[in-house]
C-alpha cells in the first residue's frame, strides 16, 4: 500500500485552531475514530484523505469538524472530525472508504500526511473527552482564538496533552549496542529495539535518560546525547531519541518489563524494528558509525 495522496509534500505543518471561514474545495478531510483514521482506498491513486466534496456526504455521521492546518506552501486546509460510533464505511454513499491503523499507515503513508493523521486522532479524541470541565462539571467552550477548551464557570482551560518519552540507545565503548526484547512482544523471532520510557513530572529529559536504563536494565550512562524527535501518537506521546555511553553495571532485566536485553555488535544483529520509526533511525545510524 504506497500512498500517493494529493499534495504530498514535505514542507512545514503549520497548525491552526481557529476555524477558516468555511471548507474550500481542495481542502483534505482526516476523520477518525479510536485512534483510527478514515481514509479512501482510491483505485487510482492509494489511500488518501477524504475531499471536501465526500467529507460533506458524511455530515450527519461526524462531530463538530475540527481544522488541524496546512501545509506552509498551500493554501488549502487540513480537517478532522469524530467520526460517530455507530458509522459503517460500508454504508458510506460513496465507495472506498476505510478505516485505518495508524500504526499499520507508518512508513506506508509520507511521513509528513503521517504526522497530521496522528494530530488528528489527538486533537479528536481530546475534543471528546473535554467537553466536561474535570474540576467542577460544567459543559466547556472552545475558544475561538487557541485550541483549548474553557470552562465558563471557573475558567479551568484544557490544551491537548502530550506525553514525552526518551528513547535511547546505550553504546558500550568496545562498539556494541545495547538492545532489549520487551515481555510483551511475542512471536518466534523476538523483536530487539532501544529503550523507552515516560518522562516523569519534574524530571529533565536527561535525568530520564539515567533513570529510565537503570530501572530497565540495571546499568549506567554518561554522554547523554540528543539526536532527533518523533510524534508518536499511541495515544499521545512525543519520541525524544538520544544516545548515552554505558558506564556500569551488568545487564540485569527487569522483570516485569523486559524479557531479554543483550549487546550486540553490527555484524551480528537480532530482529530490529522497521523502518520509519525513531527506534529503527537510532540503530541505523549507530550502524552507520562501523
Ligand atoms: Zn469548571
Amino acid at each position: 500500500m504506497q500512498a500517493k495522496l494529493p499534495g504530498m509534500t514535505t514542507s512545514k505543518f503549520v497548525p491552526v485552531a481557529v476555524l477558516p471561514d468555511d471548507p474550500e474545495g481542495d481542502d483534505s478531510w482526516l476523520f477518525s475514530r479510536g485512534g483510527q483514521v478514515l481514509l479512501v482506498d482510491d483505485m487510482t491513486t492509494g489511500m488518501r484523505p477524504l475531499t471536501t466534496d465526500e467529507a460533506k456526504q458524511l455530515t450527519d455521521h461526524i462531530a463538530k469538524p475540527l481544522v488541524l492546518g496546512r501545509f506552509e506552501n498551500e493554501t488549502a486546509h487540513w480537517w478532522t472530525g469524530q467520526v460517530s460510533d455507530e458509522f459503517d464505511p460500508f454504508d458510506a454513499p460513496f465507495p472506498g472508504l476505510v478505516f485505518s491503523d495508524l500504526r499499520r499507515l507508518l512508513g506506508t503513508l509520507d511521513p509528513a500526511i503521517w504526522n497530521v493523521a496522528g494530530r488528528a486522532t489527538q486533537i479528536t479524541d481530546w475534543y471528546r473527552d473535554h467537553q466536561m470541565c474535570g474540576r467542577c462539571g460544567a459543559q466547556m467552550e472552545m475558544d475561538p482564538n487557541e485550541r483549548s477548551m474553557k470552562c465558563p464557570v471557573d475558567g479551568l482551560v484544557s490544551y491537548p496533552r502530550l506525553s514525552p518519552a526518551v528513547i535511547m540507545l546505550v553504546e558500550h565503548p568496545d562498539g556494541r549496542a545495547l538492545l532489549a526484547t520487551n515481555v510483551a512482544w511475542r512471536g518466534p523471532k523476538p523483536m530487539y529495539s532501544t529503550l523507552a520510557g515516560f518522562v516523569e513530572p519534574g524530571e529533565s529529559l536527561e535525568d530520564c535518560v539515567h533513570r529510565e536504563v537503570m530501572e530497565e536494565v540495571g546499568v549506567s550512562v554518561d554522554n547523554v546525547r540528543y539526536f532527533d524527535s518523533q510524534p508518536w501518537p499511541f495515544p499521545n506521546s512525543l519520541m525524544l531519541g538520544f544516545f548515552a555511553t554505558y558506564v556500569s553495571g551488568d545487564i540485569t532485566p527487569a522483570p516485569d518489563e523486559i524479557a531479554d536485553a543483550q549487546w550486540f555488535s553490527r555484524d551480528d544483529l537480532p530482529n530490529i524494528p522497521p523502518r520509519a520509526s525513531i527506534a529503527r533511525a537510532l540503530i541505523d545510524d549507530w550502524l552507520s558509525r562501523s
